[in-house]
């Protein structure tokens, strides 16, 4: 998995793009939350359940349906958002599969269960750039926490923020656009 710092980049980055008019702070910290939220399956080790187990790490609470349902349950709260049930699930879904597909580009572990309840198979994306993040808190701590932090830094961090500052400045841009004074021969008719 890239690590617990990581996986908030997309809905912090979506966030910044779409502007804060467009998604309130608690909707924000939700999807931060559901971003990380698929790694509660390490409980499984704690529990004697096989890692390529279906209910083992990067298993059920990784794949496509989980998303749906966890979107599905966040996105009746929208009222608590303030904001619409439709906005509210897209997000949520984004900010929680986004988390499997950033597993998938680590190069280590197993791949991820995308398709749980249909199919166990685990996957990975063509190509595995991301240094996959120790498990354990004292390996982390070491040269190797450094190369994780880098690669999060160049494969994650710096695409995401590129998108939302991209998105930054098309709004920017349309406003402008959309306050531009009339002039003075057309407001005369
Ligand atoms: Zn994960």
């Amino acid at each position: 998995m890239p690590t617990i710092f990581t996986h908030p980049a997309v809905p912090l980055a979506l966030a910044l793009g779409l502007g804060r008019s467009a998604l309130s702070r608690r909707l924000l910290l939700t999807g931060v939350v559901v971003s990380v939220l698929p790694d509660l399956d390490v409980l499984a080790f704690r529990l004697g359940i096989p890692y390529a187990a279906d209910f083992g790490h990067r298993g059920f609470s990784h794949s496509v349906l989980f998303a749906f349902l966890a979107a599905l349950a966040g996105a009746c709260l929208f009222r608590f958002f303030r904001s619409t049930f439709l906005q509210s699930f897209i997000f949520l879904f984004v900010a929680t599969f986004s988390h499997g597909l950033l597993d998938a580009l680590t190069n280590g572990g197993l791949g991820i269960a995308f398709l749980w309840p249909w199919s166990g198979e685990r996957f990975f994306a063509p190509m595995q750039v991301i240094e996959v993040a120790p498990l354990r808190l004292s390996r982390f701590l070491s040269l190797k926490g450094a190369n994780v932090l880098w690669s999060e830094f160049l494969w994650v961090w710096l695409p995401v923020m590129g998108m939302a500052f991209t998105g930054i400045s098309l709004r920017l841009a349309l406003n402008r656009y959309s306050t531009k004074p009339v002039p003075k021969a057309v407001m005369d008719g």
